[in-house]
């Protein structure tokens, strides 16, 4: 059975194919909010009834959010969303090196096609980044080349396990394979935040130290997040204080946006591995009537390359993914080009561009993500439309030309 997003959530949307960047609180999350936002006003960290129930509902979410990424409880770090968590993993591990060490010659290495919450920090102190192919499958070659050049001194390697973008799906075992041979002091974190809706986080977590996921992309609400820590890695904290979460993020916690998390990640493991199979058939009927009708567009990642089952990636020759997304906003299906700016103006990829996608191509860009709540009524409105925009936008271009 399909749930339902909250009566409301998306929009008045007919078709609202941008859960990547934000999914439907699930009912479960939202009912647990609300009654802990009602119900619960005490800080967890005081010794009274109050303070005591507040400490039980985060105690309960760390439990839930820690059997999603298939670890023990100790392990969750609570933070305010993946940003954070992203930054806690690269920085932090940059940090407790530079504490251990007295030195500041330590680097980062991350993929070329991070999220800007790891490729930001990465860059900012001074990192480095490796290739991925094509697919943007990360380039195995050069991050051995990479690793070996830079050996000892890379203190953290990041390498997401599904991109946000395109969707593809990283071999991580490969990758900590290397990490392993060639830097094996060194830290291997992953950001799991597009992943963890989908996919079976054990077999990831068993392969590295550190993992981010984030509430708002599970059902959740939005400003909830965790960084799984190994046991034994040390990782400097960024947010000095009272100590919470056993010193490596202090801050009072987001009680009612963590129980909305425990509660999403619940509904999220009991019923993933057939929503995932659910939803990789929508994507497929989807990416069959758009390339059925539009002829135009490309699916970017092919099918035999390993992705997630909710994003579909196309490039749409000769449209521009501005225009495209305005006439299909207009037309009630909300999507995305999956690269902006903090403006909300729409900024070159540089996802795109690492996998060598001509710019001409990536103008044309346009990701269509699927998610919990998607129907096979959005599906097929959203391809109906797509068809109707893509020649409204080739009628501007020939008028304009
Ligand atoms: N990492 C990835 C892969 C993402 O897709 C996102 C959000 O788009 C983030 C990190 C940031 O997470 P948050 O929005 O919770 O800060």
């Amino acid at each position: 059975m399909v749930g339902r997003a909250p009566a409301g959530s998306l929009g008045g949307m007919d078709a609202y194919l941008d859960h990547a960047a934000s999914t439907p609180l699930r009912p479960e999350a939202l009912a647990a909010v609300t009654s802990v936002s009602a119900e619960v006003c005490g800080n967890p960290t005081g010794a009274h009834g109050p303070a005591r129930r507040a400490r039980r509902v985060v105690d309960e979410a760390r439990d839930a959010v820690a059997a999603l990424c298939g670890v023990e409880a100790g392990a969750v770090v609570f933070t305010s969303g993946g940003t954070e968590a992203d930054d806690l993993a690269v920085n932090g591990v940059l940090d407790a090196v530079a504490e251990r060490t007295g030195g500041h010659d330590h680097v980062a290495v991350c993929s070329a096609v991070e999220h800007p919450a790891v490729l930001e920090p990465v860059l900012h102190r001074g990192g480095h980044t490796v290739r991925v192919d094509h697919n943007g499958r990360v380039d195995l070659d050069h991050l051995d080349a990479v690793l070996i050049e830079h050996g000892d001194r890379v203190a953290v390697v990041s390498v997401m396990a599904a991109n946000n973008e395109v969707g593809v799906v990283q071999p991580l075992e490969d990758v900590a394979r290397i990490v392993r041979r060639r830097a094996p002091d060194a830290v291997l974190h992953t950001d799991a935040v597009q992943a963890a809706a989908w996919v079976d986080l054990a077999p990831i977590v068993a392969s590295v130290d550190l993992l981010s996921v984030s509430a708002h992309k599970i059902g959740g609400p939005k400003g909830a997040g965790a960084l799984i820590v190994g046991s034994g890695v040390a990782v400097a904290p960024r947010l000095r204080g009272g100590g919470q979460e056993r010193g490596r993020r202090s801050g009072t916690h987001n009680v009612a946006g963590i129980a909305g998390f425990g509660a999403a990640a619940q509904a999220t493991l009991a019923a993933r591995a057939d929503t995932a199979a659910r939803v990789a058939a929508l994507r497929e009927r989807l990416a069959a009537a758009v390339t059925a009708t539009v002829p135009a567009a490309t699916v970017t990642v092919p099918a035999e390359v390993p992705q997630l089952p909710s994003i579909l990636h196309l490039c749409i020759e000769g449209a521009d993914s501005e225009v495209l997304l305005f006439l299909l906003d207009d037309a009630g299906v909300a999507a995305s080009a999956a690269s902006s700016c903090s403006s909300g103006a729409l900024a070159g990829s540089h996802v795109l561009a690492a996998m060598g996608v001509a710019p001409e191509r990536a103008a044309g860009a346009l990701r269509l993500s699927l998610g919990w709540p998607s129907t096979e009524a959005e599906v097929d409105h959203a391809a109906t439309v797509l068809r109707a925009a893509v020649e409204r936008t080739a009628a501007f271009g020939a008028a304009a030309s």
